[in-house]
């Protein structure tokens, strides 16, 4: 018999060698009997089971890393991901899995989202691959519940809940469920769904089947934007029980657990998800149209600030997921295009596109619901999602996406604004120095990470002044013209500094002092902003409430 620990978690695509955490296995018969066993892989070990009816290993699991895929034990609450701690054999994947937990005093109890077996220790699941999607949560915290379209939704706050506010975070998911399960048409949930919200201080989010394990800080509800991008977290991952639970690309339709399992199309499932996390929120009301354009204008900005989207192909950035989208690699930023910011991106220019192309009477949620309808349960090729686009859209539609899918294209962002009524302004905090008489700086095109006080290179983008120069990650940044740079003084020293300045600069490099000849290049814009434009006509008016579901207010229409 062979036992298999899983190499990766789905929904997060890199190896990430989960039995490195499993030591001191013993393998024993029915009667306690040992039973020879030797590994034969990294994540396998054979058993030699002679006679024997029953297999049992013990084993030991390394559970000190908090993430939302691995397992966690403390004091305060544990987290399971069965993926991380639950043996397999393919043989017995398909078989229905019990579970039993038996849990020290004092530490409260478990939350799940398997099928409850006939004691509060006893769970079960119709299948491994059904267990590995149904971390537990071990916890003294209480669930808040509320109801939308016949389901039941439990969001439990794990963790130091001190500055956080529980009722505000239930009062408004609630409106964020009924505008997805409104954009769908059809709720798929078989039992109750769960929000898991560890307050941890960190960031992050993992999709299942019947729930979500997301990670945030616990002043979160103590500020707008903070909580907006709480909300905005929460709704990414609720939209995923459609898009890529259950309407799932081909390449990942069924897991294998063993090796990488490549797919073109992660950019609709995570980038076409990330462009519904933020409209979804206002289409429920609970931002204000101004606070969308906000969030859309980061994502605009993000991609053009990318040098990296001229390398790689939204299709090729998906393939290579397990290369480059979970590294932390410092040439990531001119390697690499995140498959979710693009795939946003692309979703708004597409959505806007069919807007424009159908006059306005269909756009993308026809497609998003003719893919459902068609691939629920069944892994998407894909062509499928162009095709379904030419269905709701027309040919010209599906012909003008290929490009944006297979080439280093951009989209044009200041066409699909316009169709709205919207303009983007690209150096909004230059425009307004500028405007009050104010120096605009300059920039070198890298950013840094202070260690103590030095300076150390994290990135350099390429084609900019520090590239050019010959700066690379990890050097340390002593001095710009003589004067000493420290992190206090960095940005107060490029401020003072013009474009096409002629500097010269001191690094350090592996412990050897040198200098570099820059021309410094004008200061990357920290923000764009989404502008309505005063000649909008009436049609685009009313196309841009249509998409936003909400009216434009007094203040936008001056
Ligand atoms: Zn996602």
């Amino acid at each position: 018999m062979e036992l298999r620990l899983p190499n990766w978690n789905p929904g997060s695509y890199k190896i990430r060698d989960f039995a490195a955490h499993v030591d001191s296995m013993s393998v024993t018969d029915q009667e306690g009997h040992p039973l020879p066993f030797f590994k034969v892989r990294k994540n396998a070990w054979i058993v030699e089971v002679g006679d024997a009816t029953v297999v049992q290993a013990e084993y030991d699991v390394f559970a000190g890393q908090l993430s939302v895929r691995s397992s966690w034990v403390s004091e305060g609450f544990i987290l399971i991901n069965p993926v991380t701690a639950i043996l397999y054999t393919e043989r017995s994947r398909a078989w229905p899995q019990r579970v039993e937990v038996s849990v020290p005093d004092g530490l409260g109890r478990v939350y799940s989202s398997l099928i409850p077996g006939d004691s509060s220790a006893r769970w079960m699941a119709l299948s491994y691959d059904e267990l590995v999607d149904s971390p537990l949560v071990i916890s003294d915290g209480q669930p808040a519940n509320f109801e939308q379209d016949g389901r039941v939704y439990h969001l439990l706050d794990v963790g130091d809940d001190t500055f956080w506010d529980s009722e505000q975070a239930l009062e408004s998911l609630q409106p964020m469920v009924a505008a997805t399960n409104a954009l769908w048409g059809v709720v798929p949930l078989e039992r109750d769904y769960w929000f898991f919200n560890l307050l941890v201080e960190g960031r992050g989010g993992l999709e299942h089947d019947h729930n979500t394990v997301m990670m945030t800080s616990r002043w979160n509800t103590r500020k707008r934007e903070d909580f907006i991008n709480w909300l905005s977290l929460a709704a990414h991952e609720y939209i995923h029980v459609w898009n890529v639970r259950r309407m799932r690309p081909a390449g990942i339709g069924e897991y294998d657990f063993e090796k990488e399992q490549y797919s073109p199309s992660l950019w609709i499932a995570e980038g076409l998800t990330s462009y519904y996390d933020n409209l979804l929120l206002s289409r429920a009301g609970l931002i204000s149209i101004e606070e969308y354009f906000r969030l859309l204008a980061k994502d605009l900005h993000r991609l053009e600030l990318t040098p990296g989207r001229q390398r790689i192909s939204l299709r090729q950035a998906s393939r290579d997921a397990w290369i480059r989208q979970y590294g932390d690699s410092p040439n990531r930023v001119n390697s690499n295009i995140s498959y979710y910011t693009k795939g946003a991106v692309v979703g708004f220019a597409l959505d806007a596109r069919i807007r424009d192309e159908t006059k306005g009477r269909r756009s993308l949620d026809d497609v998003m619901r003719l893919m459902y309808r068609r691939w629920a349960d069944k892994a998407f090729p894909e062509q499928a999602f162009p095709e379904a686009v030419a269905e709701i859209a027309g040919d010209r539609v599906r012909r003008w996406l290929e490009p944006l899918l297979d080439t280093t294209q951009d989209p044009d962002v200041d066409e699909a604004l316009s169709s709205f009524g919207l303009t983007l302004e690209r150096q909004p905090d230059r425009v307004a120095a500028e405007l009050s008489g104010e120096h605009p700086g300059a920039g070198l095109g890298l950013t840094w990470k202070a260690q103590s006080d030095e300076l150390v290179v994290a990135t350099v983008a390429a084609g900019t002044a520090a590239s050019q120069a010959g700066v690379l990650p990890g050097d340390e940044l002593l001095a710009i013209g003589g004067q000493r740079l420290h992190r206090d003084n960095y940005e107060d020293k490029m401020s003072r500094l013009a474009p096409g300045e002629s500097v010269e600069l001191l690094l350090s490099r592996h412990g050897t002092v040198f200098t570099l000849a820059v021309k410094l290049d004008p200061v990357r814009p920290q923000r764009y902003e989404i502008r309505f434009s005063e000649e909008a006509s009436s049609e685009s008016i009313e196309r841009l409430q249509t998409w936003l579901g909400q009216e434009m207010n007094a203040g936008l229409l001056d």
